[in-house]
């Protein structure tokens, strides 16, 4: 099965991000006063050619941050986010230079709904796509624009599959769903990042590989057990040592979402190892 890495934009947080701080009061200083910006980081979306069809994972950014209302205007989403993208660089323009058309694609998995993993949704009305259902359940709750959720930007045909793990145990992780008839696209919960971020495995001849979404940011921050949060909570230190010992249990190549890293580590077939 052929792995594609699409590009959508750019995207910085904030230092702490990357190199971990257990401190949540040194995290909220530093998120709030100060402007310690990390790099500026790919946004990778995934097109798998799975027999079954075609399968994208995340749909990455859109050119519509730039108008007006779409972002908040103020407030913490911009103390610990910035985006970049062109129009040129949305999803239909990166599949176009493969040879694929947004029509071609038949399901999609959705690692979480930030705006910058689902900003090309409006693209994808006639595909079937998998959202865990956790984390649509609090994206539309009350909590979820102060969360860093904008249901207003989502397209209003929007009414994804919504999993509920049920498969066996994936690893050591306890829970999974199978996506394709073969089993071998398969998501298991690695909750963190958000309330219901998932994992999206491809299981091929030589090796599995993750598309690990923004559980952390590179395979280093995977080996330091850094997760990709804002603020600490139990759930990504759980997820971040699950998938730390996942990728030594069998050959993984390990791709996250934000890893400038992640295409070489893909093109090469770079197998996780420390
Ligand atoms: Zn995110």
């Amino acid at each position: 099965m052929k792995i594609h890495a699409l590009q959508t934009g750019t995207v910085r947080c904030k230092q702490f991000q990357l190199t971990g701080a257990s401190n949540v009061l040194s995290r909220l200083y530093q998120l709030i006063f100060t402007d310690k910006w990390g790099e500026w980081m790919p946004t990778y979306c995934w097109l798998i050619e799975h027999p079954d069809g075609l399968t994208l994972v995340d749909t990455g950014e859109t050119a519509q941050i730039y108008e007006k209302g779409y972002l908040p205007d103020g407030g913490l989403y911009h103390k610990a986010v910035e985006t970049r993208i062109e129009p040129a660089e949305e999803i239909p323009q990166q599949l176009a230079k493969i040879g694929f058309a947004p029509k071609d694609i038949k399901t999609v998995i959705l690692t979480h709904l930030h705006g910058d993993h689902i900003g090309g949704l409006a693209h994808f009305e006639h595909c079937k796509i998998y959202v865990s259902k956790t984390e649509y359940d609090f994206a539309t709750s009350k909590k979820g624009t102060g969360n860093g959720y904008f249901k207003k930007n989502w397209p209003s045909w929007f009414q994804p599959e919504l999993i509920r793990y049920n498969n066996a145990d994936e690893g050591n992780f306890s829970q999974s769903k199978k996506i394709t008839t073969d089993g071998k696209i398969v998501v298991v919960p690695t909750p963190g990042h958000s309330i219901g971020h998932q994992s999206v495995l491809v299981k091929g001849d030589n090796h599995t590989t993750i598309l690990a979404g923004d559980l952390t940011y590179n395979e280093s921050t995977l080996q330091q057990e850094i997760a990709d949060v804002l603020l600490p909570n139990t759930a990504a230190k759980q997820t971040v040592k699950a998938m730390h010992q996942y990728v030594q249990q069998q050959p993984c190549l390990y791709l996250s979402s934000h890893d400038w890293n992640a295409p070489t580590i893909l093109a090469e077939k770079r197998v996780y190892h420390e």
